[in-house]
């Protein structure tokens, strides 16, 4: 159950109350006594001088006098002789007086013999209420006459039960108003900690926080232990990883990032005071800005590479995610393979020639003619092979001259159409094409050079009685083209590895194929044209190469 603060707050604000009305009635009654007395001691000093006269007079003539002071006054007056005994009071009959007990004892009078004005306050014999007494002596004081003696009684003082039932209506309205006031904080808290803990939404709200707190704690180590283990992780991993917030400030940087950047990016600074590289901030700019991925490479200080990978982070603190990789290993594996191929290429050409030029002689003599024609068509083969080698090394080392201009797809496609019309023919397979002139701006001999590869694909792995059609369309910001076949198609498997240089789809079927250089050479003179290929195949249906151009072409 949760706890009542309503009840503490009614009983402690009315034992406040209370102690507050008690404290002013004790001042207020004091103040009334000391009112009273003030008026008795002036009363007495006024008296005193007739009273002396009194003494002297008989107890009647004195009785009636001071019963007309005692009515004018309101006050009881006693004439008590010098030894004590009462001469005359105005609360007593003159008959009963002899049997009034001496006052030369009351304290009031033992003060009063001292010359001053005696006080004393006590309840009085006759009427049992706290009764204020002052006396005065009559006459000098070390031959006193007598004392005059005054005396009132106190108010009867009854409970301030108006204000003490104030103060408990004022105590409950409070107790009420906490009790509400606390029932709302309880529910408002209680609703806020509702998925830290179980407990219902009315259980008293500490244990709720209790509750919440542990949870909050269980939570906060496992998360934290989480956190230590990714950063162990990340502290080890050869890449450099940085992560930046949304103001480009560096929240986490690992030691590979330190090394490979050649200077430490420190966390809670701007990474552009650990980095100089322009490519790598302005990677980072456009991430910040727009969201997505982005590669680039830079190459710092030492003439290390950096394959830099800048990625946008779905993060409350994180914007970006800066991956570094040192790609010179890689770089320089991929320029002795490229030389490789190169001089592979190159050194093919002599022996070539040689071969050429003596079987072009074996075929004149005319002996051995079946030889001489099988060794021809190897040769042209290997003279092929070699040529596409060198293609595929030129253009991956980015050596294409592009001679770029504004041509129509449609006639290109129809120029190597034509071209390949007899081998088609030989092969029983029907070329078409399709479409409808279309501009784009693009290197015509490189664009030739593609889809001559693609239909020559097209007619081979092709049945007699086959078709290959070439499409030209206008598409969103540039121009499609497709060359469609429907021949053997490819397994579903070897789809995404047509691409690769050398790659062959092995064919029980298949009879003396081509290099497997065909595609990839297709694959890099796309890219350096500024376009894209994708390939779907279906085996036994057909196979679809689309190609996009930009209409603006390829990059400067
Ligand atoms: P190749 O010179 O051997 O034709 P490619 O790089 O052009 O080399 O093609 C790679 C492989 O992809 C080929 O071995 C072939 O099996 C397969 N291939 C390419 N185009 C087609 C196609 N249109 N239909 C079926 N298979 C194809």
């Amino acid at each position: 159950m949760r706890s009542s603060p309503g009840l503490a707050i009614a009983f402690g604000s009315l034992a406040v109350a209370l102690a507050g009305l008690i404290t002013l009635e004790a001042v207020h009654r004091r103040e009334a006594r000391a009112a009273l007395e003030g008026r008795l001691r002036r009363a007495v000093d006024v008296l005193a001088p007739y009273a002396s006269a009194l003494l002297t007079e008989g107890s009647e003539q004195a009785d009636a006098e001071i019963r007309r002071w005692a009515t004018a006054s309101g006050l009881r007056v006693t004439l008590i002789g010098a030894d004590g005994r009462v001469h005359a009071d105005s609360w007593t009959l003159p008959s009963l007086l002899p049997r009034l007990e001496n006052h030369l004892q009351r304290p009031e009078v033992v003060a009063a013999r001292t010359g001053e004005v005696g006080v004393d306050r006590r309840r009085s014999t006759t009427t049992d209420r706290p009764t204020t007494y002052v006396a005065r002596v009559l006459g000098p004081a070390d031959h006193p006459q007598g004392f005059l003696r005054l005396a009132q009684e106190e108010a009867p003082h009854g409970w301030p039960w108006g204000s003490i039932f104030l103060a408990a209506l004022v105590s409950a309205t409070a107790g009420v108003l906490a009790e509400s006031l606390a029932g709302r904080r309880h529910d408002a808290t209680a609703r806020h900690l509702a998925g830290w803990s179980e407990l219902p939404p009315g259980a008293d709200l500490e244990a709720i926080a209790y509750e919440a707190d542990r949870r909050f704690r269980a939570t906060r180590e496992e998360l934290t232990s989480e956190l230590e283990a990714t950063r162990a992780a990340l502290e080890r991993v050869a890449e450099g990883v940085v992560l930046l917030d949304r103001e480009g400030v560096v929240r986490f940087a690992n030691p590979a990032a330190a090394q490979l950047l050649g200077s430490a990016p420190t966390a809670g600074r701007p990474l552009l005071e650990a980095v100089r590289a322009p490519e790598l901030l302005a990677a980072v700019r456009e991430t910040l800005e727009r969201g997505g991925i982005s590669h680039t490479s830079i190459v710092v200080e030492a003439g290390v590479e950096l394959a830099v990978r800048v990625c946008g982070l779905e993060h409350p603190n994180l914007a970006v995610g800066v991956v570094l990789r040192d790609v010179g290993d890689e770089r320089r594996l991929e320029r002795a393979r490229r030389a490789l191929v190169a001089d592979l290429a190159h050194e093919l050409r002599t022996p070539l020639t040689v071969l050429s030029g003596l079987t072009e002689e074996l075929a004149e003599i005319g002996t051995c003619g079946e030889v001489a024609a099988t060794l021809s068509r190897q040769i042209a083969k290997l003279r092929v092979f070699a040529e596409e080698l060198e293609e595929l090394a030129r253009i991956e080392a980015g050596q294409v001259r592009l001679h770029v201009e504004a041509v129509d797809a449609l006639s290109i496609a129809r120029q190597v159409t034509d071209e390949l019309r007899n081998r088609a023919e030989g092969a029983g397979v029907t070329v078409a094409v399709e479409g409808t002139p279309v501009l784009v701006r693009t290197d015509p001999v490189r664009l030739a050079q593609v889809l001559s590869n693609l239909v020559d694909n097209g007619i081979r792995y092709n049945r007699p009685g086959g078709h290959v059609t070439v499409r030209t369309a206008a598409t969103e910001g540039g121009v499609r083209i497709e060359v469609q076949d429907d021949g053997i198609g490819i397994p579903p498997s070897e789809i995404g590895l047509v691409f690769q240089r050398f790659y062959r789809v092995r064919r029980q079927a298949e009879g003396e194929g081509g290099s497997g250089l065909g595609l990839a050479i297709v694959k890099h003179l796309v890219r350096a044209l500024g376009g894209t290929v994708t390939l779907t195949s279906r085996e036994g249906e057909g196979s679809l190469v689309t190609l996009f151009f930009p209409a603006s072409g390829p990059a400067a």
